[in-house]
């Protein structure tokens, strides 16, 4: 019984796409990208592409843009490592969150949520 519980419940679970651009990237995104959206999105399937490019000349290290209700595209500065990737991609995540909640794209809620789901993150891996 239990077993077939838990069959149902996986399907019924939205599937979540990612594309990671450009093609053959090694930057290693998909850990998480995976656990944000299932953690914190699993009743929503969304189509996310993220996008590695040099921002240098635009002041960023990364944003998020809302293409459709469940569709988004979130670019990250190509030389970003370690933690500074890391948070960067968890900020912009949170923006996504922010838009599915249509909850106001507050940059210091933001701030504070990367650090906490940095934290978050390192810890359950
Ligand atoms: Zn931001």
């Amino acid at each position: 019984m239990i077993y077939s519980d838990i069959l149902d419940r996986v399907e019924e679970r939205p599937i979540h796409t990612l594309e990671v651009l450009p093609e053959g990237s090694k930057i290693a995104c998909e850990g998480v990208v995976d656990w944000f959206l299932m953690e914190y999105i699993p009743n929503r399937g969304i189509d996310l592409t993220v996008e590695h490019l040099d921002l240098s000349d635009e002041g960023v290290t990364g944003w998020c843009m809302k293409l459709g209700p469940s569709e988004y595209i979130i670019q990250i500065h190509n030389d970003l490592t370690g933690d500074e990737y890391t948070s960067t991609i968890l900020h912009e995540l949170y923006h996504v969150y922010q838009h599915l909640n249509n909850l106001p794209q507050c940059e210091t809620c933001a701030y504070l949520a990367e650090k906490q789901l940095l934290d978050k993150y390192q810890n359950h891996c």
